[in-house]
């Protein structure tokens, strides 16, 4: 396609559609910087590069949502907010689901907000095995402490959710190290007159700060849009693309862009850059953190329909595996419940006195990202490794020890044909090594597709998100992490696309 040949280009805005959200009418548009995805890592660039003055277009396969728009961890967010309505499967002898933001904030708009910085140990790997420059504890502090102050990280005020409390009783009665986790949410704004009722505090999601802060400062977003191939084409980028808007017919884009920054995610980033033929240490090396789910059952009352985010994790075992507090919803706690079908009724009659905890481990195995010709979605597939069966089961074990000693009466791990648990004797029933096949993991943490370093054997990208050998062209998301951080991984990756954003400006 001829790009500025049309007669309908550029700077047309929809008016009343919001500030930037660009006239999806368009058949070409000409950008200075394009950003596909607008998750936290696209987000957080978008922000940056248009408060710089840059001319920036921020492309989102998803639709633009408020926040409030659903409730949160409802079957009708999965359906509005997620990639295949929640339902994405990592293929291998044991199967790990996994889920994806799939609206304009990505992840950010579906997450629970528990905060982390990177693990010093873990920055030392990194530099060490990837030989990632700029990377120090010291070098990323003002980054860390720049997005904390954006996104609101604090504490929970008032009271904490009391199946929250309970990890935090067992692991204080087994002498283990127990945290809350700060979230990015304020806790000042009030309700919306007409907004669907949410968990109190707002969470600070990237519709909420760094995508109204981009579209102030010009940049435009195009939502309902999948960007599928990138080409480069006398020394600019075009990227093919195509508008899904609801209720009409798919139609065909074309960006052209001086440089682009790819932040699909760990998944879907890697996707778009071999169907573009750029392959090199590209969708070879997914990490992630496995995990096994608990149902327990306690004596009193800890769940409610108006039960916050659980916000207690144990790290006494870390950066091995530690352990948290799930959303305990009902959907929530039926699906826990799915191995365990004889038991399903518990849900309706006991519900509120249950909850959902989870172990995950930092994970060793290794997975890939492959298209497959004629379908839209990459294959995924991950190797579970009998070390990883390992620490799931010491896992496993110490989370139904600790709920027992916080006076859980009955556990039902996520294990297929595994009797519940009724007592702490019965922890030593849970085998050396998970199951293969029969455990059913799933994981919110994906990573480490595109790794960013100068170690040519292992890295996509250098130390700062530029492709090697292409020009112009940048990853700043998920993909980049070389490995898997031990801990929610929002805040490294706000972190690090904030640090990779300045060295684009020249500004580092
Ligand atoms: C249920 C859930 C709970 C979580 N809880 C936490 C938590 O408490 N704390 C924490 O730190 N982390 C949490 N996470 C993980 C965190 O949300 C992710 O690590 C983070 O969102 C990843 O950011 P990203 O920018 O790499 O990609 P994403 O957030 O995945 O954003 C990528 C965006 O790119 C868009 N996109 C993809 N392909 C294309 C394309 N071809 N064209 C255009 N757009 C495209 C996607 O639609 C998506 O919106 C959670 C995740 C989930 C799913």
């Amino acid at each position: 396609m001829n790009v500025g040949s049309r007669p309908r280009m550029d700077q047309a805005h929809v008016p009343g559609e919001g500030r930037g959200v660009v006239d999806p009418t368009l058949q070409t548009i000409r950008t200075e910087v394009a950003v596909i995805g607008s998750g936290p890592g696209g987000a957080v660039t978008a922000c940056l590069l248009a408060e710089a003055g840059r001319d920036v277009l921020l492309i989102e396969e998803g639709p633009f949502l408020p926040l409030e728009a659903t409730v949160p961890f409802t079957m009708g967010e999965m359906i509005s907010k997620y990639r295949n309505g929640g339902v994405t499967v990592a293929m291998g002898s044991t199967k790990v689901a996994y889920v994806e933001g799939r609206c304009v904030g990505g992840g950010s708009e579906i997450n629970s907000g528990l905060y982390h910085r990177t693990p010093p140990a873990i920055l030392e790997t990194w530099r060490r095995d990837y030989q990632v420059d700029g990377l120090n504890d010291s070098d990323l502090a003002r980054h860390f402490e720049a997005c904390e102050r954006d996104v609101s990280v604090s504490l929970m005020p008032g009271a904490l959710p009391p199946a929250s409390l309970k990890l935090h009783e067992g692991a204080q009665r087994l002498g283990w190290k127990s945290l809350e986790v700060p979230r990015w949410f304020r806790y000042d704004s009030p309700a919306e007159p007409n907004a669907v009722p949410r968990p109190k505090g707002d969470r600070q999601s990237m519709t909420r700060t760094f995508i109204p802060r981009a579209l102030y400062s010009g940049c435009r977003l195009l939502p309902n849009t999948r960007a599928r191939k990138l080409r480069r084409l006398g020394g600019r980028w075009h990227i093919s693309a195509q508008v899904q808007d609801p209720g009409a017919p798919r139609r065909a884009i074309e960006i052209e862009a001086g440089s682009v920054f790819v932040c699909g995610g760990a998944i879907q980033t890697p996707a778009i850059l071999r169907r573009s033929g750029i392959t090199r240490n590209v969708g070879n090396s997914l990490k992630m953190h496995p995990t096994v789910k608990v149902v327990a059952r306690f004596p009193e009352t800890v769940n409610s329909s108006a039960m916050e985010v659980p916000v207690h994790q144990v790290k006494e075992f870390a950066p091995r595996f530690s352990f948290g507090c799930s959303i305990s919803s009902t959907p929530y706690l039926a699906l826990g419940l799915s191995d365990h079908p004889a038991h399903l009724g518990e849900v309706h009659a006991n519900w509120p006195r249950m909850a959902v905890y989870y172990a995950m481990i930092t994970g060793e195995g290794s997975g890939s990202v492959r298209g497959v010709p004629g379908f839209s979605d990459a294959l995924v597939r991950y190797a579970v490794t009998p070390q990883d069966l390992a620490d799931l089961s010491d896992a496993l074990r110490a989370l139904c020890r600790l709920l027992f000693q916080a006076g859980a009466e009955v556990l039902y791990p996520s294990v297929s044909s595994f009797q519940p648990l009724y007592t702490e004797a019965d922890v030593a029933r849970i085998p050396d090594g998970l199951p293969k096949g029969r455990t059913n993991l799933m994981t919110i943490h994906l990573f480490s597709t595109c790794p960013m370093g100068e170690n040519p054997r292992l890295c996509a990208t250098d130390s700062f998100g530029k492709v090697h050998g292409h020009d112009g062209l940048y990853i700043a998301d998920a993909s980049l992490l070389c490995t898997a951080p031990g801990v929610n991984p929002q805040g490294s990756i706000m972190a690090i696309a904030r640090r990779n954003a300045l060295k684009f400006l020249g500004q580092l």
